[in-house]
């Protein structure tokens, strides 16, 4: 084989044996969801596909995006539900409520100049930060209504009745 035609087999493997189903939530309810890995973590497919859109463009610009929390499993957010009721975490949805099981929420590093240019740049990207004082949280709406979406996250006080979401 030529070394083009290596490189194109490659990526070809790469793109096929990625994609991975998973058991997600949408506010309750049991849904399947297409799973891919970035760097050892699962995240929903749409989302990976953005993310990687976003990060290069970031990545043009010397910042290195990265996810320290991608698609999570229903055990996974109730361990980190009892974790958050204990006062030992941070903010956590009951499980089948968060974000992160609907594969739509990513937490990324903010630190040095990657959260300005996250604020600046991610709805782009459709990507908007969602949950009040959780900088690193950002969730992937892609082209549903931005206008909305932005005083939704623009809120001070979010109604204490609202179920978090993250
Ligand atoms: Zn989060």
């Amino acid at each position: 084989m030529t070394r083009a035609l290596v490189i194109l087999a490659l990526l070809a493997s790469a793109g096929t044996a990625a994609a991975d189903k998973g058991v997600g939530y949408v506010a309750g309810a049991k849904t399947t969801l297409r799973l891919t890995e970035i760097e050892g973590k699962d995240v929903e497919v749409r989302t990976a596909k953005a993310f990687r859109i976003m990060a290069r463009a970031a990545s043009r610009k010397g910042i290195d995006l990265r996810i320290r929390s991608g698609f999570r499993t229903f055990a996974k957010q109730a361990k980190l539900y009892k974790q958050y009721r204990r006062g030992e975490g941070n903010l956590a949805a009951p499980p089948g409520y968060s974000n992160h099981e609907s594969g739509r929420a990513l937490d990324l590093n903010v630190s040095g100049r990657a959260y300005d240019w996250l604020q600046e740049h991610a709805r782009t990207y459709g990507f908007h930060r969602t949950v009040p004082g959780e900088a690193w949280h950002w969730e992937y709406l892609g082209d549903e209504d931005k206008d909305a979406i932005e005083r939704a996250s623009s809120k001070k006080h979010p109604k204490k009745t609202k179920r978090p979401t993250t």
